[in-house]
């Protein structure tokens, strides 16, 4: 197998110069055993396209549980009986409050996320009621994670200035029909194409260690990189007890780092964020995975799952020598 030293070297530089590289060869990176200079050309890949900046982001699950999809790793879907705190849609002051305090503790973007197939009429008009509150008396980057969308309503999400659209791909779509039967592959594509299409940035990203074979991890690296996403959050699987993927045996984090500088290789420009999982699965080898080819951190907690304290995170930043951006 070609995954030594030169070979890594080789592709760094394929992609430093501008050409993609081909299926075959992200497998043989993936599969390296040279870890050191995997994570090492990753980052030099990062930094040369995207300098020492890291993209701090903080979450609201603004409307939690009762989702009507299945999605098996999903501890919001209705489907499953699990133990998280469920509520409606939060009033807009509860929200800008937490914008605020977003911004207060260093994070330069802010996610409404709430769990929904798709947005109801009235509550998408009370949550563009809350962007315009945000927007205009708070200087953060606003983002939005609200399920399924129409053109109109991507328009509308656009004309309020948000910035960033997510809607994940979540795994390969070879392995997509094992994890949800409610939704396809291609209704996710459709709507990280609508957000595009309207001039949002699109977050798109998916899961790691749900039962997926390497090779389905670059196929999802590839399905990623051809919507041309301007983030890819990258979750690692917590298995919630009472979802079908409650018992599943962890990724190594030797397994995230390869997946992670793999991808860069994949998606060179692209802001690659280590999301959910990261402080179960990783511990302190978030400070690595930030220097083999992420450059982006979700901070402060997760939808379902606690988190380290932006403070922590920040810390953590500089201690590496990067700059939260
Ligand atoms: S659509 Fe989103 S919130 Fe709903 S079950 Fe799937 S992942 Fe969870």
């Amino acid at each position: 197998m070609r995954g030594d030293s030169t070979f890594i070297h080789e592709k760094m530089n394929q992609v430093l110069s501008g050409n993609k590289i081909n299926f075959d060869e992200a497998l043989n990176l993936i599969n390296s055993n040279d870890i050191l200079t995997l994570s090492d050309c990753a980052n030099n890949i990062t930094k040369s396209f995207n300098g020492d900046f890291i993209d701090v982001e903080k979450l609201i699950n603004a409307k939690s549980g009762r989702c009507p999809e299945d999605c098996s790793f999903c501890a919001q879907s209705s489907f499953y009986n699990t133990d998280i705190t469920k509520y409606p849609l939060l009033d807009p002051d509860n929200i800008f409050s937490q914008a605020e305090k977003a911004k207060e503790e260093g994070a330069n973007s802010f996610c409404i996320v709430c769990a929904y197939r798709s947005p109801p009429e009235k509550e998408f008009k009370q949550i563009c009621k809350t962007i315009e509150l945000i927007k205009n008396k708070i200087d953060i980057d606003v983002n939005a994670s609200l399920g399924f969308l129409t053109k109109d309503m991507a328009h509308t999400l656009k004309a309020l200035g948000v910035k960033r659209y997510n809607h994940n791909l979540e795994t390969a779509e070879s392995f997509f029909k094992k994890i949800c039967t409610t939704h396809t592959y291609q209704d996710r594509i459709n709507t990280a194409k609508i957000a595009k299409e309207v001039g949002l940035d699109l977050c798109s990203g998916g899961i790691l260690g749900m039962g997926e074979t390497i090779e389905q991890r670059i196929e999802l690296g590839f399905a990623l990189e051809a919507i041309h996403p301007d983030e890819v959050p990258i979750n690692i699987l917590i298995g919630r007890e009472g979802t079908p993927m409650f018992g599943f045996n962890p990724i190594s984090p030797e397994e995230i780092i390869k997946t992670i500088a793999t991808f860069r290789f994949i998606m060179p420009k692209t802001i690659i964020k280590i999301a959910g999982g990261r402080e179960v699965h990783l511990k302190h080898n978030d400070r690595i995975i930030l220097k083999a080819g992420a450059n982006g951190i979700i901070t402060g907690g997760y939808l379902t799952t606690k988190g380290n304290k932006a403070s922590e995170d920040l810390q953590m930043i500089k201690e590496i020598g990067l700059k939260s951006r």
